[in-house]
């Protein structure tokens, strides 16, 4: 008997469901992946995930190989890809059973992946889903009514109640190729890599292989989870796990996380608690997204659907660039460009400058990210949109607007951030380096600095930006 794994955000092989399905079966698994950009709408992989993507595939491909099990990569819809694979095992005298995947929560592909099963059904093939992503599934969280949460705390305090499942057991040495391999493209014919190199800083920053995913999540539960409520908010230091590109990528499952931090006695500190509750949040997002999957591109309430925008590309590019003269927004921005990756304060600050200071809709703010960041993943992306523009669940309300520089001199007192990120600023004193408009001229001469030229003006003065937000705000409710 052959089943086919078909992997998705589930490029693991340690807690993997599906293979154990498979061992459970006593089948032999043949691993497929598919690339299918075009399932997946408006919101295919932007230019930073697939990079991701690319190693991460290699990283599996490498330890399937070890274990003797070939990867099969095809690329186009699923259902074609997966019935010429059929096709080609049942030619060859294997054929295949059923099709055994991680479930999916992104709207499109759950609509997608209706029309493969019934396609699979055509051909007499089974097809089998289970949990790989998440701690619990969206359905079965609900409130005293039976609705699901849009408040976070009682959906964690729920989630807390529940009995954490462990990690799923998979016998890997137990797992068998079938006798006839399908054809595969080449990992390369995917074309996922940038073709002008761009990627420097990220290939600096990450380690995207299975063993870099071991040792981030050992690495933190050894040595920094502990300190994890204290140092949370800082940038400057590397105070959170960084293990948001490999949940995303499926490459540590949450289950995994959840027992690491429990096993080293995590969870009974602050450090622990407060960090599992972030791993919540995460969890609350899926929730959100099962069940108000409109909200990818719509605000959650009716009421902010008319809100005032004023579209300035302009402005847009000055804070996709990390030039809007607010150093704390800026060096978010960059480290974004740069890194991939931006620490959550500073995407607080930065995606609430864009939507409230300059009024941009939060759905371009939303793309930038998505195209941005490794761990772009669209139910977080979309919650924390959601949050900031105040439209979305448990969200911010909209009054509370961050001020982009008090910001940065609570949580970069030393500026030391800011200074890694917008070196031009980094002879400015710690008393100026998140106000340099505020600096004597002697002081900016010393330090370099020539505002409007090596750095920009502020691109809108905080009190008149705060004012205009909270004005679009007000005729928002009038009208509503
Ligand atoms: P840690 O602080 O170590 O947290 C551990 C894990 O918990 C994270 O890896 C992540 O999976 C989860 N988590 C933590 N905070 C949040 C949160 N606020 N919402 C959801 N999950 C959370 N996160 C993404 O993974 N992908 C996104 O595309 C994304 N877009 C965001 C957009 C905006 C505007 C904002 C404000 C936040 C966004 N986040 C997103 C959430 C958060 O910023 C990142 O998950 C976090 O910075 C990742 O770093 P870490 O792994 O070191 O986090």
């Amino acid at each position: 008997k052959v089943i086919i794994a078909w992997f998705r955000q589930d490029l693991r092989i340690r807690d993997n469901p599906v293979l154990a399905e498979v061992l459970r079966r006593d089948a032999a698994v043949l691993p497929v992946y598919i690339h299918a950009p075009e399932e997946d709408g408006a919101w295919a992989p932007g230019a930073a995930s697939r990079w991701w993507l690319y190693h991460a595939l290699a990283g599996l491909a490498g330890d399937l190989e070890a274990l003797g099990l070939p990867l099969v990569i095809r690329r186009g819809s699923p259902e074609e890809a997966l019935t010429s694979i059929v096709a080609s095992m049942r030619g060859a005298g294997h054929p295949v059973d059923s099709v055994a995947c991680a479930r999916v929560y992104e709207p499109d592909r759950v609509q997608h992946d209706e029309q493969v099963r019934e396609v699979l059904d055509e051909v007499g093939v089974g097809w089998w889903q289970g949990n790989a992503s998440l701690l619990i599934e969206p359905e079965h969280v609900c409130n005293k009514s039976g609705d699901p949460f849009r408040v976070f705390t009682p959906f964690w305090k729920h989630l807390r109640g529940l009995p954490p499942e462990p990690p799923v057991a998979v016998d890997a040495d137990r797992l068998e190729a079938p006798d006839h391999v399908p054809d595969s493209l080449a990992l390369d014919d995917l074309e996922l890599l940038p073709t002008r190199s761009w990627d420097d800083g990220i290939a600096a920053a990450w380690d995207p292989s299975p063993a870099g995913a071991r040792t981030v999540l050992e690495d933190f539960v050894e040595e920094r989870v502990t300190a994890y409520k204290r140092c949370r908010d800082v940038p400057g230091v590397n105070g959170t796990s960084r293990l948001s590109p490999y949940l995303h990528s499926g490459q540590v499952g949450p289950r995994q996380v959840w027992a690491a931090v429990h096993a080293a006695g995590g969870a009974d500190n602050d450090g622990g608690f407060t960090f599992l509750s972030e791993v919540a949040w995460r969890e609350f997002a899926y929730h959100l997204l099962h069940h108000f999957p409109r909200t990818t591109d719509e605000p959650m309430y009716e009421k902010y659907r008319d809100f005032p925008w004023a579209p300035d590309p302009q402005a847009l590019q000055a804070w996709q660039k990390g030039r809007t003269g607010y150093p704390f927004v800026d060096a978010g921005m960059r480290q974004l460009w740069k890194t991939g990756w931006m620490h959550n304060r500073v995407r607080m600050v930065a995606a609430s400058f864009l939507v409230k200071h300059l009024l941009q809709p939060w759905q371009d703010g939303a793309r930038w990210f998505w195209d941005t960041l490794v761990d772009a993943d669209l139910a977080s992306n979309t919650m924390g949109w959601q949050w900031v523009a105040g439209s979305g669940a448990d969200a911010a309300p909209y009054f509370r607007i961050f001020n982009p520089f008090g910001q940065g001199e609570k949580f970069d007192p030393d500026g030391d951030y800011v200074r890694e990120f917008v070196p031009e600023l980094a002879g400015l004193p710690d008393k100026y380096i998140h106000r340099p408009w505020e600096a004597p001229d002697e002081v900016l001469a010393k330090a370099g600095v020539v505002l409007g030229e090596t750095y920009p003006e502020p691109i809108i003065e905080h009190r008149a930006g705060r004012q205009r937000a909270l004005d679009a705000l007000e005729a928002t409710r009038q009208q509503a």
